[in-house]
């Protein structure tokens, strides 16, 4: 489903990525987690196109993101993306932030994309609030939005940069619900994130980098029981 291939990246001088590989496969729940500054972040934005990179190939199915002629607009709507901080549009509605890209990119009627919204509201629990402004929402139930927003797209992937650190911690766990429900519904995901007890639960594999490098990519067993590295070893012991 996702494939990346060698990809390097350079910012100036400094190699933030290095020749990183890897596949997510359909239905594949993988993990990303690495010390501040590892590069996860910048990994996962090269895979919606956020990020160029300078060398090595990025595939969604078929399609290279990394090829000049794909339309970018169509591969994110596929390749939903969720932020630590929500980024919904501050001044349209509930209703407004999950019609609108359905409308301008997918080309559905306004009725159509009224009546998605409404449904993925209510799978996350917040139909009451469609005709709020997110300033109006908990911190949790605006990341509940952006995930509702970008699975009105009907992606085939979703990718998640520490959804809950910015959350209050009684919030974090409503949002890890959604995701959690979404990864046994057989949502391919790709997640970075430090709570280690959604990587237990739903993790098929975990990746962990450093310097910009995958250091493991292994299964969740294996990485929690017998990591390889002394850096994830360090890693590990440090965050739980
Ligand atoms: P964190 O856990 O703190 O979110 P991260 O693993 O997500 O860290 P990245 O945000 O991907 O790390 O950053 C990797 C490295 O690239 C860092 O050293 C960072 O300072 C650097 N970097 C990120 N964005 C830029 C940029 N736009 N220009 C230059 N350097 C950058
Ligand atoms: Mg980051």
């Amino acid at each position: 489903m996702i494939s990346l291939k060698n990809i390097s990246k350079w910012y100036g001088k400094f190699q933030v990525l290095k020749n990183c590989s890897t596949e997510v496969n359909k239905g594949e729940v993988v993990v990303v987690c690495g010390p501040s500054g590892s590069g996860k972040s910048t990994l996962i934005k090269t895979i919606n196109g956020l990020e160029p990179v300078q060398s090595g190939q990025i595939f969604i199915g078929e399609t290279e993101v990394t090829s000049k002629s794909t339309n970018l607009a169509t591969l994110r709507s596929k390749a939903g993306m969720v932020f630590q901080h929500f980024e919904l549009f501050p001044h349209l509605t509930i209703l407004k932030n999950l019609t609108l890209a359905q409308v301008k990119v997918l080309g559905r009627s306004e009725a159509e994309a009224k009546e998605k919204a409404l449904s993925l509201l209510e799978r996350v629990g917040l139909s009451d609030h469609a005709n709020k402004l997110p300033s109006q929402l908990s911190g949790g139930q605006q990341q509940r939005v952006a995930i509702a927003r970008a699975l009105c797209m009907d992606p085939v992937v979703m990718l998640f940069d520490e959804p809950t650190s910015a959350l209050d911690p009684e919030m974090v766990n409503e949002v890890l619900d959604v995701m959690v429900e979404l990864a046994y519904e057989g949502m391919t995901m790709m997640v970075v994130t430090h709570e280690m007890g959604f990587a237990r639960k739903v993790a098929n594999r975990v990746i962990f980098m450093d310097a910009g490098e995958i250091i493991e990519d292994t299964s969740k067993e294996q990485f929690f029981n017998n990591p390889q590295s002394d850096r994830a070893k360090d890693f590990l012991a440090k965050i739980i």
